[in-house]
């Protein structure tokens, strides 16, 4: 018998497994998909507070997501890195009229008209800068826009704007580390195993999945349900449980478009509807914008960046560039739904994004519910998680994650660069973007994965964009890949610059692999 069940291996799952893992409670993950094929790989991939939080007053969410960006940075320095967002000021910017500042503003300065003033920017940018305890992050500067490159590729209205800290995370692997930590730590990882039903019986659950090798029954003293935007679901049609706690689902969706710009700094655009997007540099040639807030109605998987939603993201971000961004410009388009908890607010864009943990003991072994979270929480969630679990495990240990590397991430915050050019002089073959590459996915394990190869043909078979042989080994037998799609879509973006012929060949090439190795993992 287990200790600890769970279901979905999205961030909050496979970062709760990994805290009780290393707590020594013995735990299975099972995820029906692929680790981190829905919310967790769709976000906008910031570790970051939320400016725009603090307009709602969410100053305990602001304060611990501040509080975690130089946590996470500092564990994982390979995949997470500070990024710089420039906020261009311009007098049309207007609130959502339905933020608890806007009402106040509306109250005590009626004639702004919604507007944003600039001094109620540089206060949230100071609290930005103060509540969470910065010590890496450089601090908010304000900048010339007609002077600053920053300026360049906006219209020229734009003269002035502010510049902030915040950090990029690389999603889909978060997630994917997070599972081989917890594996380290004697977790059990099930990957396309679908939880089908979990019954109370007696003082524990009873768990029945479907995966690759067919239906399997487990037993385990909790159950955690990590499901994502299936939460509900999971309550209602899994573990068959009466409840009146709600998830809102609601759709964000990213285009993908060509490099619209030189710098390595981001844009925080703000909108005349109240709303903001993003334009982050994307993946070295690309430019990543979003996202959108839509209520989502269909299943969670279906959710699809509707055309309306790009055309709202082309035509919110050619308000601000110079030379507009058009439909030509979009190369690859993502969604994800956020599985919010329902507080009852009027639009999606108001939602609450804090997370809520709800324990239900009726009947014996507990079941934990999660709602919401953000990925930049995922660790001080997994830490509540077991908090609210420890009277149930009475032998549990203290807290243990807040200054552990996860896998490949034990270097320096700056020290990427030296990585990059160590690996080079022992691997001289690598082009300077394979070793950059292989150092941003891999950190530290890198070396391992090259192991004592002296060419690129002792790598194996190239199947284009610098993937190897060796490296789908890697991912195989290491990061529970099973099909291309995990490969040039979770464990890398390598299919922005792979064709449909080459992902395919990838494919067979992992399909007989595991025909031959089926225990790969
Ligand atoms: C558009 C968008 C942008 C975002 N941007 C950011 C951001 O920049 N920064 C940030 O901090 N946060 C961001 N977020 C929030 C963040 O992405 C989510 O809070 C987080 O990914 C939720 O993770 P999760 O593990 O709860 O859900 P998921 O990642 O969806 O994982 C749930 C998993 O459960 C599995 N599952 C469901 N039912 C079963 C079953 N019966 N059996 C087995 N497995 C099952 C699913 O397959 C799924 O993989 C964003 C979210 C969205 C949608």
């Amino acid at each position: 018998m287990a200790d600890l069940f769970i279901i979905g291996g999205g961030i909050n799952g496979c970062g709760i497994a990994r805290d009780a893992a290393g707590r020594g409670v013995s735990v299975i993950l099972a995820e029906q998909g692929d680790l981190a094929q829905a919310t967790s790989s769709s976000s906008t991939k910031l570790f970051h507070g939320g400016l725009r939080y603090l307009e709602y007053f969410e100053f305990r969410l602001v304060r611990e997501a501040l509080e975690e960006r130089e946590t996470l940075l500092a564990a994982m320095p390979h995949i997470s890195w500070p990024m710089r967002f420039v906020l261009p000021w311009h007098s049309d910017m207007r609130f959502d009229n339905d933020t608890p500042t806007s009402r106040l503003l509306g109250l005590v300065m009626p004639w702004m008209k919604g507007r944003r003033p600039a001094w109620l920017i540089r206060l949230g940018l100071f609290l930005y800068d103060t509540l969470g305890g910065r010590k890496i992050l450089p601090a908010t500067r304000t900048l010339d826009l007609r002077t600053d490159p920053a300026g360049k590729p906006l219209q020229p209205k734009f003269r002035h704007a502010y510049e902030y800290s915040d950090c990029w995370i690389e999603d889909a692997r978060l997630v994917v580390l997070n599972a081989r930590d917890a594996q380290a730590r004697g977790a059990r990882i099930m990957v396309q195993t679908r939880v089908i039903s979990a019954t109370r019986t007696g003082d524990h659950w009873q768990v029945v999945t479907n995966g690759p090798d067919g239906p399997a029954t487990h037993h385990a003293r909790a159950l955690v349900n990590a499901g994502g935007p299936w939460v509900g679901d999971i309550i209602r049609n899994v573990a068959r449980i009466n409840s009146t706690e709600g998830v809102r689902l609601v759709r964000g969706s990213h285009i993908v478009t060509r490099k619209l710009y030189d710098h390595d700094r981001c844009y925080f655009f703000q909108g005349t509807d109240g709303r903001i997007i993003f334009a982050i540099p994307y993946e070295q040639d690309f430019t990543l914008i979003g996202t959108t807030d839509q209520d989502h109605q269909g299943a969670p998987k279906e959710a699809v960046c509707t055309d309306e939603e790009r055309d709202y993201l082309l035509a919110f971000a050619s308000k601000y560039f110079a030379k507009p961004v058009t439909r030509d410009d979009v190369v690859w388009t993502y969604s994800g739904v956020r599985p919010l908890y329902n507080d009852g607010a009027k639009s999606a864009t108001a939602a609450t994004r804090d997370y809520v943990l709800s324990l239900d003991q009726t009947g014996g072994a507990p079941l934990l519910n999660v709602f919401g979270g953000k990925i930049t929480t995922y660790r001080r969630l997994a830490e509540s998680a077991l908090e609210k679990l420890k009277p149930f495990f009475p032998g549990l240990q203290g807290k243990w994650t807040a200054h552990q590397p996860l896998p490949g991430g034990n270097f320096p915050v700056d020290g990427v660069a030296d990585l990059t050019a160590c690996l080079k002089s022992v691997h001289p073959y690598l082009s300077d973007y394979h070793a950059a590459r292989l150092i941003r996915a891999y950190g530290t394990e890198a070396a391992t994965m090259l192991g004592d190869a002296r060419s690129l043909a002792d790598l194996g078979r190239d199947f284009g964009a610098t993937l190897t042989e060796a490296e789908l080994r890697w991912l195989m037998t290491h990061e529970y890949a099973r099909c291309a799609a995990d490969v040039v879509w979770r464990r890398s973006k390598l299919g922005l610059r792979l064709t449909p012929l080459q992902i395919a060949a990838i494919d067979d090439h992992m399909t007989t692999r595991l025909t031959a190795t089926p225990a790969a993992e």
